[in-house]
């Protein structure tokens, strides 16, 4: 990565596993991007289903262990509500929110019908199908007890805040550096909000990030699709662009991404073994 100025970085974390080698080596580049700034952690616990305190405490022991120290104090997403309901509201009256009634079955069978090729990300990119929901009938299913989620109109969304770009300092995953031009519709149009998730991740994210003035966001090149997005949301929201610093992710010997579930290369069954964290940083490559 290129070197910057002091800046302010996060760790963000969400409480749903325990953290693996990837996630120590989010946790020390978002630490050392910071040089002389500050360095924060931010727990996103949004989805209180899978959210666990016990994971939670896990990440505070991983991190003290590997020798980090953050900014107090710690905030946490499901504490913010109030904040993500009004960016939404702000959205919802510039009429970039629309309803949607689709089940994920539903839209993977509509992609199919409409022989699309998935995202190159992987990712189900949602088809657009409720998009032009005629009111009375959006009115009629909310009456039914059909549930829903909130999606950003991300066509409108682009052509409110035009042509925009953000600064990459680290690379993506194609090799991506620079002034990045933003691809409004990478990820379809995004779920903001669904019953029992006030705010999802995207909308989440750029309220909290530009709330504890981040101004360098650090994080594994599996989300740099989501940088063109958020960097849509806070130009219509009226927030500040960070600058963005993604980085290699730390496969298994598959060379799949690690994941959560993978127990072999958590830092708490690797620390159990008794390796040392100058140990991990070895094995991270750092
Ligand atoms: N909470 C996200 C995760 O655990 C990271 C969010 C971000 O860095 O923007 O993958």
């Amino acid at each position: 990565m290129r070197q910057t100025a002091n800046h302010t970085t996060r760790f963000a974390p969400s409480p749903t596993g325990w953290l693996h080698l990837g996630h120590a080596l989010a946790a020390i580049s978002a630490y050392e991007a910071a040089g002389g700034g500050n360095f924060l952690l931010r727990i996103e616990d949004l989805d209180r289903g899978r959210c666990r305190l016990e994971f939670e405490a896990g990440i505070v022991e991983d991190l003290t262990w590997l020798g980090l120290q953050w900014q107090q104090p710690v905030l946490r997403q499901s504490e913010r509500s109030e904040a993500h309901r009004a960016a939404l509201a702000t959205l919802d009256k510039a009429g970039l929110i629309y309803s949607c009634f689709c089940t994920r079955q539903e839209i993977v069978r509509e992609i199919e019908r409409a022989g699309e090729a998935p995202h190159r990300s992987g990712e189900v990119v949602y088809p657009g199908t409720c998009r032009t929901l005629s009111r009375s009938e959006c009115e009629m299913r909310k009456a039914r007890g059909d549930p829903f989620a909130l999606r950003l109109d991300s066509r409108k969304a682009a052509a409110m805040t035009g042509a925009l770009s953000f600064e990459e300092l680290g690379q993506g995953p194609d090799g991506e550096n620079g002034d990045v031009p933003v691809e409004p519709g990478v990820l379809g149009d995004i779920v903001l909000a669904r019953k029992g998730l006030p705010a999802a991740y995207h909308l989440a994210v750029v309220v909290d990030d530009a709330f504890q003035d981040v101004s360098l966001v650090t994080r594994g090149n599996d989300l740099f699709a989501s940088a063109h997005v958020q960097r849509m949301l806070q130009a219509a929201l009226g927030l500040p662009a960070p600058l963005y610093a993604h980085h290699r992710l730390i496969l298994d010997a598959d060379g799949s991404k690690l994941s959560k579930r993978d127990r072999s290369s958590t830092l708490r069954n690797i620390r159990q073994q008794g390796i040392d964290a100058a140990e991990i940083r070895r094995r991270i490559g750092l």
